[in-house]
């Protein structure tokens, strides 16, 4: 049985991608809670991001975990639907904006393999929940690993100095074991770093015309210069 204190994997520099479009909808109604469930980044929102931190809810819904953030207890930036909820398959809630730091991880922990051991995780990090009871009878479908890789493609994309994925579990071993045994972390890891092209990216994306291949405009039409 896989050991979730171990789940860790390393972005590398090289192989960033450049084509991730998230699918994600803000949980209804949660825009009006998460300024309070949230704090300002200590570091900067897009340089200062290092690591997403992966974590399982230990409960069945995502109203469950939602009436936790705005019950101003703990907060994440995204939460993956479970397999019986209608939005499973279809969305990625954003519950969190990610140019604050939310509330995941424990200001004390922290771990030397994960940004040289600093603490105060939360404000260079992200945090994604996947809804799941954390119980062998629940297992993690299909979808919500490649939710949550997607999350993390997107991320990988978005943030230069981001390195790490890593669970909660490693970060806050004496007290957590999410995102759980359960949870297919090497799979996790294979849909970030080598994605096959049935894994998805969006055609209409493909389709465009590569930077690289775009000749300078001397004479921009319809431009406002000036
Ligand atoms: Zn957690």
């Amino acid at each position: 049985m896989p050991n979730p204190k171990t789940y860790q994997f390393n972005l590398p520099r090289t192989g960033r991608p450049s084509d991730v479009i998230l699918n994600e909808v803000w949980y209804p109604g949660i825009q009006a809670y998460w300024e309070q469930s949230t704090s300002s980044r200590i570091f900067d929102a897009i340089l200062g991001i290092k690591a997403i931190v992966i974590h399982a809810t230990a409960g069945s819904s995502s109203a469950g975990a939602v009436s936790v953030m705005r019950d101003g207890k703990a907060s994440f930036q995204w939460l993956v639907p479970d397999e019986d909820e209608p939005q499973h398959g279809q969305v990625i809630w954003a519950c969190a904006p990610e140019a604050r730091a939310a509330w995941h991880v424990r200001n004390a922990c922290s771990h030397r393999d994960v940004n040289d051991g600093a603490d105060k995780v939360n404000h260079w990090s992200l945090g994604i929940e996947v809804v799941n009871n954390q119980t062998v009878r629940d297992g993690f479908s299909e979808w919500q690993v490649q939710a949550t890789a997607q999350i993390v493609r997107y991320c990988w994309a978005k943030y230069p100095n981001l390195k790490h994925v890593v669970s909660h579990a490693k970060l806050d071993p004496t007290r957590r074991s999410d995102p759980g045994a359960e949870f297919p972390w090497a799979r996790l890891k294979k849909l970030v770093l080598t994605p096959q092209a049935e894994d998805g990216v969006p055609s209409i994306v493909m389709e465009a015309q590569p930077a690289s291949a775009i000749s300078a405009e001397t004479s921009p039409k319809g431009c406002c210069r000036g």
